[in-house]
């Protein structure tokens, strides 16, 4: 029997559960919203249990929305923790899954996860140290440091950076509930809505609210760049959906870097240097099976 690997994307929103070893190999997909932690996970759980009659499953890799912890060390790891999501706070979402299913499971944040999709197949084939950053709903970054994924101390926040707010230019406080003008508490999707007063998808190409956000985009990447000296870094999620905002965030982005890193990836190829990611919105859901493949292999 062909061994497939189960694969969670695991959003504030939704879930997205595949069943397969690749891109080009998912033999089944299901996507439904995120409600209850017992009644969602419970979905997935089922869905998983039929896979493995009918197809055999190896294991299961989860990407999750969090805070999370990814330490296999601690006691406890795979769980959920200190999310502002009602009822998900403390949820052992791993331990949920790979006691329903009998089954090894890889758990680790959705950016982490994407990121390792990336690394697989997408943007980041080859890399060692990159970064993948997410602007939709929130903001988060992962990646891979000397070939490993990041986790450190917990696991990195980038879309909690603090970032000079020039309060003339732009009044908005902000909509973090721990930090207001955070990052995602300026360029996030619903920080444009609430500080534009519509949906960022209906802001048109030439609105003020882009040159800002190229601004916020740019101070962060230029932030992670002088931290982490990533070889790339790929930047997806719904916001990124305005065609107009990857030019204008690498043009800030040279321009506030001032010619200081002397490297060609950022003075020459910046189109390849700030990228969108290669798998589009798959990279959480494949990157989830990428995770599963790499707990059996390890
Ligand atoms: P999530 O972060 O929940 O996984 P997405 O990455 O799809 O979801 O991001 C959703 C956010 O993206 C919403 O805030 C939405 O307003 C914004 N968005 C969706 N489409 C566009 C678009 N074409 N231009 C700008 N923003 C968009
Ligand atoms: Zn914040």
């Amino acid at each position: 029997m062909t061994h497939y690997y189960g694969g969670i994307e695991a959003g504030g929103t939704k879930f997205v559960c595949a069943v397969g070893t690749g891109p080009d190999d998912i033999r089944a997909e299901i996507r439904f919203p995120t409600t209850a932690p017992d009644e969602t996970i419970g979905r997935a759980i089922t869905f998983f249990e039929q896979q493995a009659k009918e197809v055999g499953l190896a294991a299961i890799g989860i990407g999750s929305f969090g805070p999370v912890d990814p330490d296999p060390t601690s006691p406890t790891f795979g769980f959920i923790t200190t999310t502002p999501k009602p009822g998900w706070r403390d949820v052992d979402f791993a331990g949920a899954v790979g006691r329903a299913l009998n089954l090894p499971v890889g758990f680790d944040t959705d950016v982490n996860v994407a990121a390792l999709g990336e690394h697989r197949w997408g943007a980041a084939r080859g890399l060692d140290t990159f970064v993948y950053l997410t602007v939709g709903t929130g903001i988060g970054g992962g990646g891979l440091i000397g070939g490993s994924l990041m986790h450190g101390l917990i696991h990195p926040e980038m879309g909690h950076i603090r970032l000079p707010h020039d309060l003339e230019a732009d009044p908005f406080a902000g909509v973090c509930p721990y930090h207001g003008d955070c990052l995602e508490g300026l360029a996030s999707g619903p920080a444009l809505q609430a500080r534009w007063g519509q949906p960022a998808e209906t802001l048109p190409p030439d609105h003020p609210a882009w040159p800002l956000q190229a601004r916020y985009l740019a101070l962060a990447l230029v932030n992670i760049i002088c931290t982490l000296s990533p070889q790339r870094i790929i930047v997806g999620g719904g916001v990124m959906a305005q065609p107009a905002l990857y030019d204008l965030v690498r043009d800030q982005v040279q321009s506030l870097l001032g010619g200081y890193i002397q490297s060609p990836a950022i003075l020459e190829d910046i189109e390849s240097y700030i990228a969108p990611p290669g798998l589009g919105g798959r990279s959480g859901v494949l990157g989830a099976i990428a995770l599963a493949k790499a707990v059996i292999q390890d």
